[in-house]
């Protein structure tokens, strides 16, 4: 319910306005976000939609918060930066946009909102299913259209949707799931933190044939990328 009274109020006031949301911006830019079709998304997506009234009025804080059921909306800077990751020079870009995206981990949709558009298509798979659920409202509530969702173990990626240009994942497993290597198309990146509980890094994978490059881009904290999926 306390959701549904803030989602009604997509333009925001107070703390959740469109001048707090420029100073997040500028909190990027300053941070070395430098792309501007990502920091335009990210000016125009009212992020405070996807947490509950309670604590909407910290939603352009640059920081995570919780969703419900042990798991969290990532940080804006995160977000940025690895919406930026799998953006910039991507030799599959048309017209500013990518063409398939996967997103491993929907959570409340934020960076499915964030992605989508910014792609053709995006196909987003979330294994808890209320979460899966809001998400979907949220992304149609912002209007967007080119989002499929699955309820299913995102580990094992969406085979019959890819290959994919992009895929980016928003929670951490021990190792790379090879089912997401081999769903990428050719120049295709991987945006993903490895690790345990603690510390993870987050590693851009870019195939090309079937060579996969790996970049270190941060240290990170998600929560895990679990096994299976629950009903909720
Ligand atoms: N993308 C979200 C962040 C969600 S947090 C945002 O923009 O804020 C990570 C999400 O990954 C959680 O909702 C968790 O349930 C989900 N997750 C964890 N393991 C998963 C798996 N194997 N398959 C699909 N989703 C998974």
């Amino acid at each position: 319910m306390s959701n549904q009274v803030s989602n009604v109020n997509l333009a925001g006031i107070g703390m959740t306005s469109q001048r707090t949301r420029e100073r997040l911006i500028g909190r990027l830019i300053e941070q070395g976000i430098g792309d501007w079709s990502v920091l335009d998304v990210m000016r125009s997506t009212p992020r405070h939609i996807f947490l509950e009234e309670a604590l909407a009025h910290k939603a352009y804080e640059d920081v995570s918060l919780p969703i419900g059921y042990n798991q969290t909306i990532s940080q804006p800077y995160i977000v940025a930066k690895m919406t930026e990751a799998v953006l910039k020079n991507h030799p599959a870009l048309e017209q500013g946009k990518l063409g398939n995206v996967l997103e491993v981990g929907t959570g409340c949709g934020y960076q499915t909102a964030i992605i989508a558009p910014l792609a053709r298509k995006v196909y987003s798979v979330e294994r808890i299913k209320p979460l899966l659920e809001k998400a979907r409202k949220n992304i149609r509530l912002l209007g967007l259209n080119n989002v499929q969702f699955k309820h299913d173990d995102g580990s094992l990626g969406w085979k019959e949707k890819g290959p994919f240009d992009a895929i980016i994942a928003a929670a951490a497993p021990q190792q790379v799931p090879p089912e997401l290597l081999a769903q990428l198309a050719e120049n295709g990146r991987l945006i993903i933190p490895v690790g345990g509980d603690d510390v993870q890094e987050l590693r851009l994978i870019t195939r090309t044939g079937d060579e996969f490059k790996t970049e270190i881009v941060a240290a990170v904290r998600f929560v895990p990328l679990l096994v299976g999926q629950i009903q909720n």
